[in-house]
């Protein structure tokens, strides 16, 4: 028979609830003692692990919770800061996913083109909108992703898409099922859980 093997286990230092350590954001300590979010687990030292939420953070930062995991006086940092910092890593984590759809050209970008895939159940997992894109528009893209249980969100403005995904403004980008929408939406709700948006 085989065992279910145990996921290994770690403590928020907000909430100090037990979880399994893949569900747990991870904090180092550089050597000048500024606190870093080690969003792939990856980056040399002791560890501090906390939920992906704002409220465990400001928690763990007002109760001086990292200068005693860490044993040494950190750098001083409020809550908002740390947040906005894991926010714009997993920002920039989002981009470079659009930008690896656009080299694969595994992607629908402008509003006709999703509206028509759109109409091919199945074809798309997840929907970005621009921040800026037009209400009616952004309202019709988003009613018909809902009908299909298909995720949209808003992100980005219609320039930075256009860049990202190398062409002129867009206001909406479509990325089919497939391994890159997962990560996609794996990011992408890290990122709304850590910075409150929908
Ligand atoms: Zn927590």
């Amino acid at each position: 028979m085989v065992q279910a093997r145990r996921q290994p286990q770690r403590t928020c230092l907000g909430c100090r609830q037990v979880k399994d350590k893949a569900q747990l954001m991870r904090f180092v300590c550089s050597p000048d003692g500024e606190i870093l979010a080690d969003l792939k687990g990856r980056l040399p030292g002791r560890g501090a692990y906390l939920c992906n939420n704002r409220d465990c953070i400001e928690a763990a930062v007002s109760k001086k919770q990292f200068d005693r995991t860490f044993r040494q006086v950190c750098q001083p940092v409020t809550g908002a800061q740390l947040v906005e910092g894991i926010a714009q890593i997993l920002l920039a984590h989002l981009a470079s996913l659009l930008g690896m759809a656009r080299k694969s050209a595994k992607f629908v970008a402008g509003s006709n083109a999703v509206l028509d895939a759109l109409n091919r159940k199945g074809l798309l997992a997840v929907i970005v909108l621009a921040r800026d894109i037009s209400p009616q528009i952004g309202e019709k893209v988003r009613r018909k992703a809902e009908y299909q249980k298909i995720v949209t969100t808003k992100l980005f403005n219609k320039a930075e898409l256009g860049r990202i995904l190398g062409r002129a403004e867009r206001s909406v980008v479509g990325l089919p099922d497939g391994k890159l929408a997962d990560a996609f939406l794996d990011d992408l709700l890290r990122y709304q859980d850590i910075s409150g948006e929908s």
